[in-house]
């Protein structure tokens, strides 16, 4: 099997309903380049699991102490969590998380030598350069108080809202201005280069379009990531490019 430095995130979101359902997924997603990102309930499990794959938390808490309910990013490096998925367009909009607390998070995050992966994107697509306008935005509201010299340790997912979770993916011609000018963004910002990836129903049949593109660096799958089938087929795609 041929290796490539494409990244493969899997974002089980809410799923699955029992460790034995997580363990089996986990073991389909073992493989170097894919981070698993399970619900916090199985990071344990999945964790005695991994042997090739990286994991990931799909959110933390920026302190720790009286703050029921929460977990923070020092107690999921703690456990071995290596990424973390930060202003995921469901947090923003489903459990109002706005910039500030974003910003907090990915501090945080990177205060714990966790690498964030932070989610931008727009909610509907009018124009290509309307796109740009609120993406960078999103963007830099989000890193307001990043330190330049960490902005290169972020991982961008542009994630266009009206992709995710619908099936209508975009088109890599819809892609490649936004991560272009994601990527200049945070050049401009700090002189440092980042990955950049995508996400919004990427599937077996649809994921060699993006990871083909030597500017995307890998994708975010949700619902797929979740189907042993779907996830065996889009690793061994990308890992074979
Ligand atoms: C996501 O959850 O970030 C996502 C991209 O989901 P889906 O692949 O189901 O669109």
């Amino acid at each position: 099997m041929k290796t490539n430095n494409k990244l493969i995130v899997m974002n089980w979101k809410c799923n699955p309903r029992s460790t034995i359902e997580a363990s089996a997924l986990a073991a389909v997603s073992d493989k170097k380049g894919v981070i698993i990102c399970p619900p916090a309930v199985f990071l344990h499990i999945v964790a005695s699991k991994l042997k090739k794959a990286s994991l990931g938390a799909q959110n933390g808490f920026w302190a720790e102490g009286a703050y029921t309910g929460e977990y923070s990013f020092n107690q999921l490096k703690n456990i071995g969590v290596k990424y973390a998925i930060i202003g995921h367009s469901e947090r923003r909009f489903l459990f109002n998380e706005n910039s500030q607390i974003i910003s907090k998070k990915i501090i945080s995050a990177l205060a714990a030598n966790i690498s964030p992966i932070v989610c931008v994107g727009e909610k509907k697509r009018t124009s290509i350069s309307s796109a740009i306008k609120t993406v960078i935005a999103e963007l830099n509201n989000s890193l307001i108080d990043i330190p330049k010299e960490k902005l290169g340790k972020i991982i961008l997912a542009y994630e266009p809202v009206w992709a995710i979770g619908t099936g209508k993916n975009a088109s890599l011609a819809e892609i490649l201005p936004i991560i272009s000018a994601i990527k200049k963004n945070i050049m401009d910002l700090s002189g440092k280069k980042i990955k950049a990836i995508y996400g919004g129903s990427v599937s077996p049949e649809n994921v060699m379009e993006y990871v083909i593109d030597p500017s995307i660096d890998g994708v975010l799958v949700g619902g797929a990531s979740t189907d042993k089938q779907k996830s065996a087929k889009i690793i061994d795609k990308i890992r074979n490019i």
